[in-house]
């Protein structure tokens, strides 16, 4: 199992001159070998800069979104072609921010997977039920149809899987802890069935209003390989106290 990966997604947030100062920041707090792989999610106007910032550094560069078509007539999109031009690492595929603001369904984030695999890009897959979902006793049903249309094709490349249980995105109410790791073992469960070995080097990740008082919660979960951060990760201190509870060892 490669380390866990703490992901700051930064969502709508910061100009040019503010995430230069937050990269600074970061990477002098983190330092040459950070005990956590680190990735840093900016809006699609950063990126370029951010990618000049942090080539050589220990923290990879993430992007929130990406169109699965090499290029063509779609006005206002970035595709995973041109992110992986840039640099890019990871792509957030299916946040419940896109599904419900945006109208994507499963079919379409099951072709940002496959493109992302397809230009050398390691997707992030959101999965997660909203709040009237889980009350129904249907969490599971939810998670697993998003997986199955997500990853029907079968694995092409590595992955990480963040469970987000949407209630908790933005919210300042995060999961219960046992509910994400029942969530996260359900998950491995479901990847081993189906991709045998393959489904171990899978990170399942848990994002929903972790912050830097909460984190070794999740972190220290066996299930859980990681964290996709929202609000806590637009202040690079608080970001980082968050990766360091990854690494920290078991109460
Ligand atoms: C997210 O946007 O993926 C997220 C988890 O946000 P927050 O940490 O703010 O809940």
């Amino acid at each position: 199992m490669p380390k866990p990966l703490v992901a700051a997604n930064w969502k709508m947030h910061k100009t040019l001159r503010e995430t230069e100062e937050y990269l600074r920041r970061l990477l002098a707090l983190v330092g040459a070998e950070p005990p956590v792989e680190l990735a840093v999610c900016p809006p699609f106007t950063a990126l370029a800069r951010a990618a000049e910032l942090l080539a050589g550094t220990p923290i990879a560069l993430g992007a929130q979104n990406g169109h699965p078509q090499r290029e063509g007539a779609f006005t206002g999109e970035v595709s995973m072609y041109q992110l992986a031009d840039l640099g890019v690492k990871y792509v957030i595929c299916g946040h419940s921010e896109r599904r419900r603001l945006f109208g994507e369904a499963d079919a379409f984030v099951a072709e940002k997977v496959r493109a992302a695999w397809a230009y050398g890009l390691v997707p992030i897959l959101c999965v997660g039920e909203t709040l009237e979902e889980r009350r129904a006793g249907r969490a599971w049903e939810v998670v697993e149809r998003q997986l199955s249309a997500a990853l029907g094709d079968g694995l092409s490349g590595p992955l990480v899987i963040a469970y987000e249980p949407v209630w908790a995105i933005g919210t300042g109410v995060p999961a219960h802890p046992q509910d994400a790791q029942a969530m996260a073992r359900r998950i491995r469960a479901w990847l081993l069935a189906r991709y045998g070995p393959l489904g171990e080097e899978v990170r399942i990740q848990y994002g929903g209003s972790v912050k830097p008082e909460n984190a070794r919660e999740f972190l220290g979960l066996p299930e859980i390989q990681g964290a996709l951060v929202g609000g806590a990760s637009l202040d690079p201190e608080s970001f980082w106290r968050i990766a360091l509870s990854a690494s920290a060892p078991s109460p």
